[in-house]
């Protein structure tokens, strides 16, 4: 079995497996953000679609997020800092490697989640410079 694609050196299905394959939501923002990472990686898409709210969502475009997130190597996940600045508020400061077109690229993001009707979505993602 290989380690999860998210990087907390667990086994896939010990860790994101069981989000992506609907068999468990994430307990909390920074599994959440862990496994969309993943999903990202799958080039899942239809995960990134049900796991995001309001704008993300309004502007989520599936069949060129698919198309870009086969297209690149994913290199690995940094989980910079997790805040939880209420009881269903949690944000995610991470870095994202992958590999585009040969060039090594990043995204740092901070990542908003908001817990609704008991489940956690991921409802707005500021860049970091
Ligand atoms: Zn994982």
């Amino acid at each position: 079995m290989q380690n999860c694609p998210c990087g907390s050196s667990e086994k896939y299905s010990h860790c994101c497996g069981p989000f992506l394959e609907g068999l468990k939501a994430p307990a909390a923002p920074e599994e959440l953000m862990r496994s969309r990472y993943t999903a990202f990686t799958k080039a899942d898409t239809e995960y990134l679609e049900k796991t995001m709210k309001g704008k993300p969502l309004e502007g989520f475009d599936a069949k060129a997020t698919k198309a870009w997130a086969e297209s690149v190597t994913w290199l690995g996940l940094t989980v910079v800092k997790t805040r939880h600045p209420g009881k269903d508020l949690g944000t995610v400061e991470f870095i994202a490697r992958f590999k585009e077109n040969g060039t090594a690229c990043a995204i740092h993001e901070l990542s908003t989640f908001q817990k609704i009707q008991g489940r956690w979505f991921y409802v707005e993602g500021k860049h970091i410079e």
